[in-house]
């Protein structure tokens, strides 16, 4: 039994203990393997500790293994900012470039009176440019006073075929 005592002595409980994981898994080294063995076989305090981590080790291998619900991720998404994320999309879909949105124009060209006199100007300096052969300048007069209509109808075009290129997208 001299040789057992040796092997007792060269482990401590704590060395004893810090391996006991090990030594139930089989992945111990032998010599080290039987000194555990050695020294559970006379120290009751680490063969308690080893029956314990037994029993556990058997407790946690006969759980049936768990397979997540099919709908796992679904309050977990839900939960996440990205779920709100998402949910705007339509909002962000809808929005066009600044220079397209309604307000990027002055009200004061935007308003009805405005581009209806600005048609008015643009027709009468056409028909005095074409057929009383008025001065050049009443050309640029024509053209000034379409720029308001102009700029609204731009918009609106531009905005439709914005929303339009992101509906196809979606
Ligand atoms: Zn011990």
């Amino acid at each position: 039994m001299n040789g057992q005592d040796n092997n007792q002595q060269d482990l401590s409980c704590t060395a004893c203990t810090g391996t006991l994981q090990e030594y139930l898994d089989g992945t111990l080294e032998k010599t080290q393997s039987l000194r555990v063995f050695l020294h559970l076989r006379d120290c009751a305090a680490c063969k308690q500790e080893h029956d314990d981590l037994l029993l556990m080790s058997r407790m946690l291998d006969g759980l049936p293994a768990v397979e997540p619900p099919a709908d796992f991720d679904a309050p977990i998404l839900a939960s996440v900012p990205y779920a709100a994320y998402k949910a705007m999309e339509p909002l962000r879909r809808e929005r066009v470039p600044v220079f397209l949105e309604e307000n990027a124009l002055p009200a004061a060209v935007r308003s009805v009176i405005t581009r209806v006199a600005g048609l008015v100007l643009a027709a009468g300096a056409g028909a005095g440019l074409f057929f009383l052969n008025g001065p050049d300048v009443l050309g640029a007069v024509a053209i000034l006073g379409l720029l308001p209509e102009a700029a609204v109808r731009l918009q609106a075009v531009g905005r439709s075929a914005v929303l339009a290129v992101r509906r196809t997208e979606s």
